[in-house]
């Protein structure tokens, strides 16, 4: 049938089947940027998951240290992780002695396999437990959005997790320090890296800049807010955000705080107002958002998520959720 097909476009069948002889094969071609010494980011696209993109939407970033290399977040597939292990591999022959997962989200931590062998893999230990309830599942949906670029790919979960000891004190690799936050805004458990010796804080996806922040995990927009605060407090000079453009001093946070600020009245005050979902994810997004990527898309996904919360909310306390909105606006 296929042959049949074949003959019958004649010389055509050459331009049919171009697409497939001439595809290039996947790569990702990561490009390490220096933003310290020792310090590289790999920056991700300002998109959502795509089947061109192959899901390198994510930051990651590894630090060289005269003891071996950390690795912060490992990108979101095998082939990834695989890609990242030859930069490093360009840059050092020191070997990977740490791998660190900021929180559970698929586009972060399904690189991990590719450095299984190498190094311990080392999270929160709320993150362990997310990744072994959900991994499988957000692996899959990951499948679906990106489809060939992830063959190989499994969940390898983290083998170490961080206890108190390295929470409150830090770890320090080579004669570098790295002070640890457990946080938990975004995901439920969200780690933060603050690389003492450059100011550099790795703020996974507490922080976006440029692009919408996600919420599909987030315990509360409130806590999140907080959470900022405490981060903007820390000593750092530069920030590398979940996803986006590094960032100097605390612009980053400063734009997840406003863009947080924002949703949170606009999802208080639709529900007030009464609006359906369909009606509150088509809501105006302030001009002054405008340079920040997939507001629109992430709006609608994030009323998806969480507009459920805020109705019950209006309904259940509808003098006192008007109280918040009004002091939330003097703020
Ligand atoms: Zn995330």
């Amino acid at each position: 049938m296929r042959l049949t097909v074949l003959l019958w476009l004649g010389p055509l069948w050459s331009l049919v089947l171009s697409p497939w002889l001439h595809a290039s094969p996947l790569d990702y071609a990561l490009t390490p940027i220096a933003i310290a010494d020792n310090v590289w980011l790999l920056e991700g696209k300002q998109e959502a998951f795509s089947r061109l993109n192959g899901g390198n939407i994510v930051n990651t970033g590894f630090i060289l240290t005269p003891a071996g290399v950390v690795v912060i977040d490992t990108g979101p597939s095998v082939r990834y992780g695989k890609a990242m292990r030859k930069v490093i591999a360009s840059l050092t022959d020191k070997p990977v002695v740490l791998v660190l997962n900021t929180h559970h989200h698929p586009d972060h931590v399904l690189g991990n396999l590719a450095f299984a062998e190498e190094a311990p893999i080392a999270a929160l230990p709320a993150t362990l437990q997310q990744l072994e309830q959900e991994g499988d599942a957000v692996a899959e949906t990951l499948y679906t959005l990106v489809g060939d670029w992830m063959r190989d790919t499994q969940v390898q979960l983290p083998n170490q997790t961080l206890g108190p000891d390295s929470l409150n004190t830090g770890i320090e690799i080579g004669g570098q320090r790295l002070r640890l936050l457990a946080l938990r805004g975004h995901s439920g458990a969200d780690l933060a890296i603050l690389h003492e010796p450059s100011g550099t804080l790795f703020a996974g996806d507490l922080v976006f800049h440029q692009r919408a922040l996600t919420t599909p995990h987030t315990p509360g927009l409130a806590l999140w807010q907080q959470e900022l605060g405490l981060l903007a407090r820390q000593p750092f000079n530069q920030l590398v955000p979940g996803h986006g453009p590094l960032s100097q001093g605390t612009a980053a946070i400063e734009q997840t705080q406003a863009y947080l600020g924002w949703l949170d009245q606009l999802l208080q005050q639709a529900a007030q107002a009464g609006l359906s979902m369909t009606e509150a994810m088509q809501l105006p997004i302030p001009a002054h958002f405008n340079g920040i990527a997939l507001s629109r898309y992430e709006l609608q996904r994030s009323v998806a998520h969480l507009y459920n919360q805020y109705e019950q909310q209006a309904f259940a306390e509808p003098s006192s959720t008007s109280a918040q909105a009004s002091s939330t606006t003097k703020e």
